[in-house]
């Protein structure tokens, strides 16, 4: 029930002082996996066989709601959820509806959610009414046949129908692209003009080196300067100031109107600015996606029903946040930087 103040947090945590880390960064944006399964294979960010966890060691919706109210409390005004694939998570919309109910409420700033959007024709419209106002679609390629060889299990149309849907309830979009190198890379002047006519942001994102997965990650790593350099050939693109405290930098394409982002952890990173954190659907809190240093909150969490002790280990572990990540993909070093895969900590 969207809006209804007695669904608003029944038990009121105090609030605490806002999580400042040791480089002086407020920490203001928590990227909530609330799922690490995925009704896709994408085969950048999984194996075919992956194994995931028991559901016993997964946190249930409630104690990610607690866990999500814990961190706005201390001051978070961004909450986005991921997975995994988040909308395949039973009953996620109830989890979905509280937390929007937190943006109703004023105590937080936005809800947004991460998609390969196969659930979008189903949800598209309760999204909306728990005020979501945009989110974030992960598509690859606008061929099937590509499309279907990138996830392994996904299908394009109903992704696209899911994406109109999602336009149609008056969700802002923005299409998430991976670039990768020998498969999509005659796509994106394509994407360009497809996010042009609907409407829809860009982002191209650097494959990153997380997880072992079926195939070498030099062989898929496509630096994002080359791309646009390309890009560039086609388009007037004029760089923009928008920052969000996160990796992306924007440009705008004249031809189209549009915003395209670049997250270039690979070629340029830009975490001298990073405002965010991520935890998993163990309540496990990594502080950089790129690396190892984790908190576990789960035991504090089912320790006690006060939230005493898991703002306790929330400021801990933001005491120990670190400078930035270390990703190098080379063809000398086969393995992963991180051994957890992107479905993990949520991308
Ligand atoms: N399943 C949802 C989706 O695909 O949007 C949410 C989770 S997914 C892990 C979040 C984002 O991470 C997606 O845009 C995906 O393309 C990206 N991603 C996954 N593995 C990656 C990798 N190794 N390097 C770069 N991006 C990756
Ligand atoms: Fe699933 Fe998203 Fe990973 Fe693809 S990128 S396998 S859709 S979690």
């Amino acid at each position: 029930m969207a809006g209804n103040p007695q669904h608003i947090n029944p038990h009121p945590i105090p609030k605490h002082a806002p999580l400042v880390d040791p480089f002086g960064r407020k920490i203001q944006y928590v990227r909530v996996s609330v799922t690490d399964r995925c009704d896709f294979r994408c085969v950048y960010c999984m194996a075919e066989d992956m194994s995931f966890l028991p559901k016993s060691e997964v946190l249930t919706l409630e104690e990610l709601e607690r866990l999500s109210l814990a961190f706005i409390n201390l001051g978070a005004r961004k909450i986005r959820l991921t997975g995994g694939e988040p909308l395949t998570r039973r009953n996620i919309m109830s989890l979905i509806r509280r937390l929007g109910d937190q943006v109703a409420a004023g105590a937080l700033e936005e809800l947004t959610l991460t998609t390969n959007g196969s659930q979008l024709t189903k949800y598209a419209e309760d999204l909306a009414a728990a005020h979501i106002r945009r989110i974030n679609v992960s598509v690859d390629s606008l061929r099937p046949e590509r499309f279907a060889a990138i996830t392994r299990w996904g299908k394009l149309p109903a992704v696209m129908d899911g994406i109109m849907a999602a336009k149609s309830a008056g969700l802002a979009i923005k299409l998430n692209c991976v670039a990768l190198q020998g498969v999509n890379d005659d796509e994106y002047d394509a994407m360009i003009e497809f996010c042009g006519q609907h409407g829809f942001e860009l982002t191209l994102i650097e494959v990153m080196p997380m997880g072992e997965i079926d195939q070498a990650r030099s062989d898929q790593y496509l630096p994002l300067s080359t791309v646009r350099q390309r890009l560039e050939q086609k388009w007037h693109l004029t760089d923009l100031p928008d920052r969000t405290g996160g990796p992306a930098r924007y440009v705008r394409v004249a031809e189209t109107g549009q915003r395209v982002g670049f997250i270039t952890p690979m070629t340029h990173n830009f975490c001298e600015s990073c405002n965010r954190v991520r935890v998993t659907c163990t309540g496990v809190l990594y502080m950089c996606l790129g690396q190892e240093d984790a908190a576990d909150l789960r035991t504090p969490l089912r320790a006690s029903e006060s939230n005493d002790a898991v703002t306790a280990a929330i400021y801990d572990a933001i005491a120990r946040k670190p400078k930035g990540h270390d990703f190098i993909i080379d063809r000398a070093r086969p393995a992963a930087a991180v051994s957890r895969h992107m479905s993990v900590t949520g991308g």
